[in-house]
């Protein structure tokens, strides 16, 4: 269903909006460069608020050079990905209960759109030759940045005063117009969940006894969801009615900054949320444990194939799963604790392997997402 909001019904007639964005730096390409906003002031007394339109539509945005599949809504007249509108919205609400009109310049870029700002850069024959990212690695292509009207009245000051309280960071030095929406934001909006959103249930900056449970909830549209620490894999799990769940002994204290991901049934990642937390010590014991022989994270595999892990001495038993069905059980610790794998449905599963200790505490939780093919 399609809502429309306009409070009142201005669009406005921004300085670069309808030409393809120039750009005035190698990390990023713009609307605008310094988005002026002479049309709010005009009418100061009026209280205006962006519009939105929450018709979806599917796009592919990257990230750091790989596609992925995002889901686009407009806001003030531009694309913007679902998850960054509906945290937008909390904010210029927010803004507007303070006397400040905030408006999107420019959200999200497609990769042709990019493209051609690119070769404007390297040949000097549009876009006034101005500096554009190489196509794929505008952080516009990822989604979460916006460029709003940072001249307008008050909205820079505002902006850096309360923006971060909705999960928008100011993140290119020298350009005030330019915010990426980095999660955790209040939940809610005016379009609806994303079909890639997930969040964690970590709290940011919390503190977690090492050995804990990593859990989230994901759109309409998440098959699986994986978690890492930078590159550092996690684990992975198609369980949607327990939370996604992974349970991980870090080997290290400290922060970390946990980010997990949401895939589609196809394998193509659809949105991302990282929260930073406090790993304290634990008594119980670590446990280390990762998958063996031929079997490893994306491969493919002929349905009925053997699974097994290595673990370390304070692992007994290996329970498999995948989704919430048990797919296997093994004490025989000398034989990897071996599993066979068969599946009624084939394509790509997210097998979950958990080790439990002697008192029948789990230690650790790994998982790999493979293609089952016939
Ligand atoms: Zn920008």
């Amino acid at each position: 269903m399609m809502k429309l909001l306009w409070l009142p019904a201005l669009l406005l007639a921004t300085a670069c909006a309808d030409i393809p964005p120039a750009s005035i730096d190698g990390t990023d390409g713009h609307s605008c460069a310094g988005p002026s906003d002479a049309d709010l002031d005009s009418s100061p007394t009026v209280l205006k608020r962006s519009s939105f339109a929450c018709a979806r539509s599917r796009d592919t945005g990257f990230d750091r050079g790989t596609p992925f599949a995002i889901e686009v809504v407009h806001v003030d007249g531009k694309p913007v990905e679902v998850d960054t509108a509906n945290a937008y919205w909390n904010m210029q609400r927010a803004a507007a209960a303070d006397g400040i009109d905030l408006r999107v310049i420019s959200g999200f870029r497609t990769q042709s759109e990019q493209s051609y700002l690119y070769g404007c850069y390297t040949n000097c024959n549009c876009n006034n030759c101005n500096l554009a990212a190489y196509p794929g690695y505008s952080n516009h292509q990822s989604g979460q940045a916006l460029d709003l009207n940072s001249q307008g009245h008050g909205v820079r000051w505002w902006l850096r005063t309360y923006a971060a309280g909705f999960g928008f960071y100011e993140t290119v030095p020298g350009e005030d117009w330019h915010w990426e929406y980095l999660g955790d934001g209040p939940v809610g909006g005016i379009c609806g969940e994303g079909g890639g959103a997930v969040s964690l249930q970590l709290t940011d900056r919390g503190s977690y006894e090492n050995g804990f449970w990593i859990k989230s909830t994901g759109g309409d549209a998440t098959h699986h969801v994986r978690y890492r620490v930078g590159r550092h894999d996690l684990g992975a799990s198609e369980h949607r009615a327990g939370g996604f769940p992974v349970y991980y002994v870090f080997s290290d204290l400290g922060w970390r900054d946990i980010t997990a991901e949401a895939y589609d049934k196809n394998n193509r990642k659809l949105g991302e949320r990282t929260v930073r937390v406090k790993v304290t010590a634990r008594a119980r014991p670590r446990a280390q444990m990762q998958f063996a022989g031929a079997f490893h994270d994306q491969g493919h595999y002929t349905n009925n194939f053997w699974v097994k892990v290595d673990a370390d001495p304070t692992v007994v038993r290996v329970r498999y799963y995948a989704g919430e069905w048990q797919v296997g059980s093994s004490v025989d610790k000398a034989g990897g604790f071996a599993a066979r794998m068969r599946f009624n449905e084939l394509g790509w599963r997210t097998i979950e392997a958990v080790g439990y200790d002697a008192q029948g505490r789990i230690v650790r939780q790994i998982g790999a997402t493979v293609k089952l093919t016939p």
